[in-house]
């Protein structure tokens, strides 16, 4: 199927036969092309293959028939033109910004972000690339805050760890009437959730180490979006070496063909555990969009079709009694990561104890009893029991 055939097509059909039609063996099940070079028939030929933009058979890290099938299927679930693997969900941001400014440009990007992108965006300066910080909640903040020279709005939404969104209906607009480049990190949603590009944000970044891999085995990235801007970052990328390797595509692939059934769970565990966490006496608070009492609930009900499978909530209790609480967990992991198959947490105050001072972490909201979980695809009864024992423990 190509991906004009998806037109009205659900997300799971999209991802079952998305790219098959590149697979030009006759296994079923695609074969990982792992190789590191390709044969040339002949001098013309090799010297077409050497110089056509983004090639599949050339030599891999221009590109490789695995990526290739890869980035089929992510066109068609993200709606775009064109999208690109990287090696790293930090590689898709570094390739997305890098590949939007120059020197003498300035950036709009919202103030929280995940710690790795806030990282580069603090970097560029070094570059000769201002950025400025809005709160991505206050409607109007990335308009006020452009500038003449400004090039790229950059975002990301729900954010980590609080779940806050982003009105990215809004972002779009103000791109479109000011002439700038919108992305917008879709990780945390996923392609069945949120859908960055029919609301008219041009580049949507993933890690795909996350829900798009969902398995906790690889470590990769992508990003969708215009065919030029694809271009235009796959030249950036190659020269960064961000390429990922052909064994981690095949894998990113077997992962993409369950997406729709995985998320689907995903957010109907997430939306039990924030119910019940919600009602429990411990807990003094749930941050999860698909809540009531989410300050954003209605902008989440117009730009999301599920609310994901990443919540936090906050304890009533010391630090301590926050640790007692995971270590109690018998089904939920501590472990840094999310979007995988089974359930894993994590004490934001305690992972990033020895980078944030205390006033950093309270401008975050990161209080000593939160604990952020990313819900996996056990069974809801046997979750809510796990939870309820290690809260009365
Ligand atoms: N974007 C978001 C929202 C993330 O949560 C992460 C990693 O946790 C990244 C980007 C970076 O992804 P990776 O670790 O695959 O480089």
């Amino acid at each position: 199927m190509e991906r004009d055939d998806f037109e009205g097509a659900g997300v799971q059909t999209k991802v079952t036969h998305a790219g098959k039609e590149l697979n030009k063996t006759h296994a079923v099940s695609s074969p990982i092309w792992l190789t590191t070079t390709f044969r040339a028939d002949s001098n013309a030929h090799f010297a077409e293959i050497a110089t056509e933009p983004r090639p599949a058979e050339f030599y891999t890290r221009y590109g490789n028939p695995t990526h290739k099938e890869a980035e089929a299927a992510l066109c068609a679930l993200e709606g775009g033109e064109a999208a690109l693997l990287t090696a790293s969900g930090m590689g898709a941001v570094f390739a997305a910004v890098m590949s939007s400014v120059s020197a003498g440009d300035h950036v709009v990007a919202q103030r929280n972000l995940y710690a790795g992108t806030e990282t580069l965006m603090k970097e560029l300066p070094r570059f000769g690339v201002e950025v400025t910080y809005v709160d991505q909640a206050r409607p109007g903040a990335f308009a006020e805050a452009v500038r003449p020279s400004t090039r790229l709005v950059y975002v990301e939404t729900p954010t980590n760890p609080l779940m806050m969104l982003t009105d990215l209906a809004a972002v779009a607009e103000l791109g479109r009437a000011r002439g700038l480049t919108t992305v917008v990190d879709n990780t945390f949603a996923t392609p069945v959730n949120q859908r960055p590009l029919e609301l008219g944000i041009d580049v949507a970044v993933h890690s795909a180490t996350k829900y798009l891999g969902g398995h906790h085995d690889i470590t990769a990235g992508c990003l969708v979006g215009p065919k030029d801007f694809v271009g235009r970052a796959w030249r950036f990328s190659l020269v960064a070496g961000a390429t990922m390797s052909p064994f981690d595509a095949w894998l990113l692939l077997r992962g993409l063909r369950t997406l729709g059934l995985r998320v689907e769970r995903h957010n109907r565990n997430a939306l039990a555990l924030a119910r019940f966490l919600e009602s429990h006496p411990r807990v003094e608070r749930v941050h999860y969009p698909g809540l009531e009492s989410h300050p954003q609930h209605e902008l989440a009900r117009r730009q999301m079709r599920g609310f994901t499978g990443v919540l936090s909530f906050e304890l009533r209790g010391s630090y301590e009694e926050a640790e007692r609480v995971i270590s109690s967990l018998k089904l939920a992991t501590y472990a840094a990561s999310l979007g995988g198959y089974e359930t894993l947490v994590v004490h934001p105050a305690a992972m990033w104890g020895l980078q944030l001072s205390p006033e950093q972490k309270s401008e975050m909201g990161v209080s000593v009893g939160l604990l952020r979980v990313s819900v996996g695809l056990e069974d809801e009864q046997d979750l809510l029991a796990d939870f309820a024992r290690a809260l009365e423990g």
